[in-house]
C-alpha cells in the first residue's frame, strides 16, 4: 500500500467536504487505521506532512486512531480470539475479519464562517 496515494485521496475527500460546507479552514482530521490495513501510521503521518501544503488541510492536525484486528464467526457473529483457530466453537462457521483492515476518515473539524 502506498501511503502517499492514501493521503492524496484523504486530502481530496476532506477538500470536497470543506467546499461542500463552505468552510474557511480545517482544524483537525481524524482517521481510523486498522492494524491489518498494511499502512504504517508513521509513514502515513509523514506523507500527510508533505502533501497537505496548499490544500484545505494545510493547518489541520492529523489524528490517527489505531484499530485492533478483531475476528468473528461468519455464520453466527460470535467473536473469535485472534491467533486461535479461526473456526467458531459454537457453530463451526469459518472466521472472518470483523475489523482491522480499514482506513476510515472518521471525523473532520472545520471552521464554517
Ligand atoms: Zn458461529
Amino acid at each position: 500500500v502506498h501511503e502517499a496515494s492514501i493521503v492524496q485521496d484523504l486530502l481530496e475527500r476532506v477538500g470536497a467536504l470543506a467546499r461542500q460546507h463552505g468552510a474557511s479552514g480545517v482544524h483537525r482530521v481524524s482517521v481510523r487505521l486498522g492494524a491489518l490495513s498494511g499502512v504504517e501510521p508513521g509513514l502515513l503521518a509523514g506523507a500527510y506532512e508533505v502533501l497537505r501544503a496548499g490544500t484545505a488541510c494545510a493547518r489541520a492536525r492529523l489524528d490517527i486512531e489505531p484499530v485492533d484486528a478483531r475476528w468473528e464467526c461468519g455464520s453466527c457473529g460470535n467473536e473469535l480470539a485472534a491467533g486461535a483457530a479461526l473456526r467458531c466453537r459454537s457453530c463451526g462457521g469459518a472466521g472472518r475479519l470483523a475489523q482491522g483492515d480499514e482506513i476510515l476518515l472518521e471525523r473532520v473539524e472545520m471552521e464554517v464562517p
